[in-house]
């Protein structure tokens, strides 16, 4: 075995690891440190926080965000992404004197921390960024289809019947229709998957403040929230939270090309979302500010086996035994859905992550 390759340089063992590696990288690189650390600790009794790393002028007219991990476990491909923009990215960015550059690690650092998509109040907190309760938006089919999505048993009995009643729903009502029942969030179910909270998440505050703080009065900013699990195996795609005539998407298409898909429009591998992570940062800019936000998504498996994989640590969370032979199998699962073992997929989230941010740069900067 070769003892380093690009992409294991990179991509780290868990999240302590990916939280070390990206302080000293970003250290090197003397850039400047901030932490919001949540009340929780990892597993092995260590803090968790978000950490943030600035390089730039003091009032940078432009600046690039770059974030990781709002889905915890999908924290892998952003926190290697950032480790490589900062130890071997940057000189080749080559940002102009005005242009400022903000890195942002673990937005959801206990799901980053303990392998979980969701964050510790078991909140998908890209779906928690709306007003609580007013903006809660009812999801009937999810209603409905309870007991199938979030079963209590896990055996071969009950998972034919609750799988059936899956596949019947899709049968009659599309699968897209499927998706969107069981990905665009929910407000009542908070032991369900998707479940967008109830009040304002402590990640959802600390993201807000940094938006609020460490924007440093950018006229113009270019954010790009990294995700994986979604689409082709390795494959990334520009998610756009506009509708496509709004300008934001037109700025997209116009440096990503097709890569870039409108989730509002039904363009890309997202269905429409409630309560993402785009409207809460939006509300804390000015009203002058440019904003352009985006969610590249790296794909990994069919999208049935990333959802079985998502309700099955869902069970565990709620009827299973984590410490358990069926727990760690079940973790694995989540863990190989969202970071798969495998090399040649590593190598390709850093290729095409390299080429989004420098294209989101090259955006930015024209
Ligand atoms: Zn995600």
């Amino acid at each position: 075995m070769s003892q380093s390759n690009g992409a294991d340089e990179h991509f780290p063992p868990d999240y302590a690891s990916g939280r070390r590696a990206f302080l000293a990288a970003a250290e090197a690189a003397r850039a400047v440190l901030g932490a919001h650390p949540l009340a929780e600790r990892g597993p092995d009794e260590e803090e968790l926080a978000l950490d943030t790393a600035y390089l730039g002028p003091e009032a940078p007219a432009r600046l690039l965000v770059v974030s990781s991990g709002i889905h915890g476990v999908e924290g892998y491909a952003g926190s290697a992404l950032q480790h490589q923009l900062l130890t071997q990215q940057l000189p080749g960015l080559a940002l102009p004197v005005d242009t400022g550059l903000l890195l942002i690690h673990a937005l959801n650092p206990w799901g980053f921390a303990w392998g979980r998509r969701v964050n510790e109040g078991n909140v998908d907190l890209n779906r928690n960024f709306l007003r609580h309760p007013e903006d809660h938006v009812a999801n009937p089919g999810y209603d409905e289809l309870y007991e199938a999505v979030n079963p209590s048993r896990l055996d071969e009995e009950s998972e034919r019947l609750h799988r059936g009643r899956l596949l019947a729903y899709a049968q009659e009502h599309g699968a897209r229709r499927l998706q969107e029942v069981l990905s665009s969030g929910q407000y009542a179910h908070p032991a369900g998957v998707q479940f967008g909270g109830q009040r304002e998440e402590a990640s959802n505050r600390a993201l807000r403040a940094i938006a609020r703080e460490e924007l440093r009065g950018a006229s113009r900013v270019v954010w790009v929230d990294v995700h994986t699990g979604l689409g082709p195996y390795g494959v990334p795609e520009v998610i756009s939270e506009y509708p496509t005539d709004h300008p934001a998407y037109a700025r997209l298409r116009a440096w990503h090309g097709e890569a870039a898909r409108s989730s509002v429009a039904g363009e890309s591998v997202s269905v429409a979302l409630h309560g993402v992570m785009e409207r809460g940062v939006e509300a804390e800019l000015p009203a002058d500010c440019e904003s352009t936000i985006s969610a590249a998504e790296f794909g990994t498996y069919d999208p049935g086996r990333v959802f079985l994989a998502m309700r099955a640590d869902n069970w565990l969370r709620h009827h299973g035994e984590h410490e358990s032979e069926a727990g760690r199998e079940i973790r694995d699962e989540l863990l190989e859905v969202f970071r798969p073992d495998d090399r040649e997929w590593r190598r390709q989230i850093l290729e095409g992550g390299a080429r989004i941010l420098r294209e989101a740069r090259d955006g930015l900067c024209a």
